[in-house]
């Protein structure tokens, strides 16, 4: 009688140890923000529409959503979602959290997410004072270096394009550095259209570039003649020997 009493009880901490994941899980309402369309800044600052998104137990049958003290909407089906926009309320921190009501009865609460709704004009200086600076930096640079190096009429080295010749590490060979190579600060990881071999290459100056082309295709006299196809060479060797 005691050993079964015993085995009993045991048993018993083991369902429900194994039932208490479970169950703390349908005691859970979880809510997340979603940015719809507006600005969210690194330190919570928001501006825009947005959405609570609630997920909860399959036995939930309704949320309803706080801003602060208000309840500002209710849904009675999932996805459990209310959109609203930041400007309807008054600037200032908010503390916003959903509670969730299930067909047995039971009232959850979500955790409670802090954010500070901004006015439009932040959102904006945000985008005007960082990211629109970067975007045209990152396009200005390379293309300023582009055009003075057409406009001090540069012929060596010249004829690489906006993101600037580059010496192949692996062949030596010159080859224009390539716009889809992601960049690795100053450097760009490019692919010689050479040898075929992946280096990370910064952009050479004009005197290396001439120096590899001259290399490869030799000094500019001679060029011309390595290019000749051999019916051509022919027919220019018999029309000097007419001089000879
Ligand atoms: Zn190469």
């Amino acid at each position: 009688m005691n050993h079964s009493r015993r085995v009993f009880f045991f048993v018993l901490v083991l369902v429900l140890l194994a039932a208490a994941p479970v169950w703390a899980q349908e005691a859970a309402l979880s809510l997340r923000l979603d940015r719809d369309f507006g600005y969210g800044g690194f330190s919570g600052d928001i501006q825009g529409t947005f959405s609570f998104r609630v997920k909860g137990p399959e036995t939930l049958t309704e949320v309803q959503f706080y801003i602060d003290k208000e309840l500002v909407g209710v849904d009675q089906k999932a996805p459990w979602r209310y959109q609203f926009r930041t400007d309807d309320f008054a600037l200032g921190v908010h503390k916003l959290y959903a509670t969730g009501r299930t067909a047995g009865g039971d009232v959850l609460q979500s955790n409670v997410l802090q954010r500070e709704f901004v006015p439009a004009a932040r959102g904006w200086d945000f985008a005007a004072k960082v990211v629109i600076p970067l975007i045209l930096l990152s396009l200005l640079i390379p293309m300023s270096m582009f055009l003075l190096g057409r406009r001090r009429g540069d012929r060596k080295g010249a004829g690489y394009g906006i993101w600037g010749g580059a010496v192949c590490p692996k062949c030596g060979y010159p080859f224009a550095r390539h716009i889809w190579a992601p960049n690795m600060g100053l450097s760009k990881f490019d692919r010689c259209s050479h040898c075929g071999k992946w280096s990370l290459v910064r952009r050479a100056s004009p005197d290396e570039l001439a120096d590899a082309e001259e290399r490869f295709y030799g000094s500019p006299e001679t060029e011309s003649e390595l290019q000749l196809s051999p019916e051509e060479k022919l027919r220019r060797q018999i029309e000097e020997s007419r001089f000879d």
